[in-house]
């Protein structure tokens, strides 16, 4: 499959799965707009990685993915650029784990405006293009916890479980065009994200961090492997090919077994 000659544009880039999924869309011929926080090393890696894995078309935008201006900007600059977004992928987000009656109020407020609501400020800033063009692939990284919940994440499983029915709200309105909308679901994965609850993990039970790793897998994905952020990219490059143009308002779920129980 080839993407060359489209643009795509991934929140959340400069790390983890909205890296992978970068890289990709590079190796498939797309020009890439990636976006994130991260010390200038982290930045210039990230951009350098997506370049070389493709024709060398990568910008950076550093939108914060809690100022919708930000990231209304953002999708002029990519537009302004190389002439479209015809790929958005809402990739960013946080988590901060604690129950509900001690969950700060700041996090909370965090998780939703940049796990929720940033996607649809993105989505609300390319869907004019998208329709006067007649073609667009909207992406939203959900989670399992779209779909399932877990105790101590109420605002991330508020805001995955959001981004849902954002996605099916979003592809209804656009389904007459070509334009798809869906969202990515995936289990654990050993990213940064992950990697810091795996730390408390193994803090609190006094495991070795391997050890964690594999506790925090038994206790919710029967496959008892991660997914890795490469399968996850070559997901939504399914999403964005021809095979699935008729595909929209749904969830690919890419979790171990973890929602099958
Ligand atoms: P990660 O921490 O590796 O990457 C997160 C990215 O979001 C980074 O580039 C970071 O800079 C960016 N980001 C965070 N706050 C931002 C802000 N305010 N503005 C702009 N960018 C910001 O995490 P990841 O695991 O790759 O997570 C990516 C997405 O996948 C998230 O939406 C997460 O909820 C989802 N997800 C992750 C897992 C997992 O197990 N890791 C599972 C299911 C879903």
């Amino acid at each position: 499959m080839s993407l060359t000659g489209k643009v795509a544009l991934v929140t959340g880039s400069t790390s983890g799965i909205g890296l992978g999924m970068a890289i990709n869309f590079a190796r498939l011929g797309a020009s890439v707009v990636i976006n994130g926080l991260g010390d200038d090393a982290t930045i210039d890696a990230a951009k350098k990685s997506v370049a070389e894995a493709g024709n060398g078309m990568v910008i950076y935008h550093g939108a914060n993915m809690l100022n919708a201006d930000e990231i209304t900007d953002m999708v002029a600059e990519a537009e302004k650029t190389y002439g479209a977004v015809d790929i958005l992928v809402n990739n960013a987000g946080i988590q901060h784990t604690s129950p509900v009656d001690s969950f700060p109020k700041d996090r909370w407020n965090d998780i939703i405006a940049i796990n929720l609501s940033s996607a649809f400020h993105a989505s609300q800033a390319v869907l004019p293009g998208m329709q006067a063009r007649d073609f667009g692939r909207i992406i939203n990284i959900a989670s399992v916890h779209g779909l399932v919940g877990s105790v101590e994440k109420s605002a991330y499983v508020a805001a995955k479980h959001g981004i849902i029915g954002l996605t099916k709200v979003t592809a209804l309105e656009n389904a007459s065009r070509n334009i798809t909308v869906n969202a990515i679901c995936p289990g654990w994965v050993r990213t940064p994200l992950v990697e810091a609850q795996i730390d408390a993990l193994a803090e609190k039970e006094g495991l070795a961090k391997e050890d964690a790793a594999r506790t925090l897998l038994a206790a919710k994905e029967p496959s008892l492997r991660f997914t890795t952020p490469e399968q996850l990219a070559e997901g939504a490059a399914f999403l964005c090919s021809d095979a699935a143009s008729n595909m929209t308002g749904t969830n690919l779920v890419m979790d171990g077994g973890w929602t099958a129980q």
